[in-house]
């Protein structure tokens, strides 16, 4: 895709081409652990976390260029999206001094890496309804409740849990944010077998009467909604970015299939019926680009609401683009489109997540419908 300087600073464009050869050193054999930790030496996990912790100072607009062009060269990092993206932030945003020292220059170098969880198999969708509890126990917080497709459990040294405390003059149960290490004793972690060929994987999660000092709390006890929104945007605009890069991925190999496959007098790239879609999925995926942009330099200039909007838009135009272009790719390249060789055929699987995490297509057309056109809510 090409990057005007009127549209991309030179300094993004330069990061986006030392990004993208790193990528291609890699490229789809990649092994995570080694790209990851390449990433972090370089600086790349950490460029959207705060200078004197170890990071580069910038924003989501730095973090979510990293790992579309991962993505762009077949060997994306998954858990940028919720190690730096939405623990960073929110450490970064509302931790405690102890919280910070502790995490984030960890987190901005890659050698400490944190899952996150909400998720809940009666919650879904509805967050609201998640029954994770927290509990006062003196000082410390006790936490009960089960998890569901939380990513890289097994890798991240701690998980960030959303549970719920007590309101102590109503009652009612609040969201907040709990620090949980993985070798807590009470935490249990379990795969679940996936259809999808990635490198990360789904665990459940058991939290039985797991036992945490009062330390492991984020920020306020009484923001914690407000502290789990500042993640969830940088959340959207992430999975933006992976379904940006995968999709141009398998463009890419379309596009050099269509160029050099003949069956007929001319390559197959000359047939409209494969040439339009193909430059259908470009435009989506570069229109998608744009509003992923937006939506960065809305969080990165601190207005929340702004990038609310935008961030849900853009993840559902990128998950959309790339559902389509990946579709497209498999198709042009006929039954090798299937084989193992050329590795589309388990991208259809792939680019299916971005369409329903880590929120669907279909509660971002709600919040579109409520929030920006104010029609009413059926539910
Ligand atoms: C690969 C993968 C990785 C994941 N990683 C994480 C992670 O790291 N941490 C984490 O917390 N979660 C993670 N998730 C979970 C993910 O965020 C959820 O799957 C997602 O939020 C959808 O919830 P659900 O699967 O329960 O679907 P449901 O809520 O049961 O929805 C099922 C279907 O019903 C539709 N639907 C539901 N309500 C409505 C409505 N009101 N109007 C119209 N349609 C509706 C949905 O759009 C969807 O199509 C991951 C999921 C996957 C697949």
């Amino acid at each position: 895709m090409s990057n005007s300087s009127i549209i991309e600073s030179e300094e993004h464009t330069a990061l986006r081409a030392a990004v993208a050869a790193l990528g291609r050193r890699h490229g789809r054999g990649y092994d995570r652990e080694t790209l990851w930790r390449e990433a972090g030496k370089l600086g790349y996990l950490g460029v959207n976390l705060p200078e004197e912790y170890g990071g580069g100072g910038g924003g989501i607009a730095e973090l979510s260029l990293v790992l579309e062009e991962l993505g762009g060269a077949g060997c994306p990092l998954l858990l940028m999206i919720v190690s730096p993206a939405i623990c960073g932030t929110v450490i970064s945003r509302f931790g405690t001094d102890e919280q910070k020292r502790q995490w984030l220059p960890g987190l901005a170098d890659g050698t400490l890496t944190m899952a996150f969880g909400i998720t809940e198999s009666d919650a879904g969708s509805n967050s609201h309804r998640i029954t994770t509890t927290a509990r006062r126990d003196g000082d410390d917080w006790v936490l009960n409740g089960r998890k569901v497709f939380i990513s890289g459990v097994d890798i991240a040294d701690a998980t960030l849990v959303v549970g719920r405390t007590e309101d102590a003059r109503t009652g009612r149960l609040k969201p907040c944010l709990f620090i949980v290490p993985r070798d807590t004793e009470g935490f249990h972690h379990s795969l679940i077998e996936m259809e999808l060929q990635a490198v990360e994987k789904q665990f459940e999660l058991v939290l039985d009467d797991v036992r945490l000092p009062a330390g492991a709390l984020v920020g306020d006890e009484d923001a914690g909604l407000l502290q789990l929104f500042a993640g969830l945007n940088p959340e959207r605009v992430m999975t933006a970015a992976f379904a940006l890069g995968m999709g141009r991925y398998a463009l890419d190999r379309a596009v050099e299939y269509a160029k050099t496959r003949q069956v007929w007098q001319e390559p197959i790239g000359a047939h409209q019926a494969i040439a339009h879609p193909l430059a259908q999925a470009h435009i989506e995926l570069e229109l998608a680009r744009l509003m992923m942009r937006k939506a960065a330099h809305l969080y990165d200039a601190g207005d929340d609401t702004g990038a609310g909007e935008a961030a849900n838009m853009a993840k559902y135009a990128a998950a959309e683009a790339c559902v389509r272009a990946v579709d497209q790719a498999v198709h042009t390249l006929g039954g090798n489109g299937l084989t193992r060789e050329y590795g589309l055929a388990s991208l259809i699987t792939a680019a299916r997540v971005a369409r329903i995490a880590p929120v669907s297509r279909e509660m971002i057309l709600n919040y579109v419908s409520h929030q920006s056109l104010g029609l009413p809510k059926s539910y």
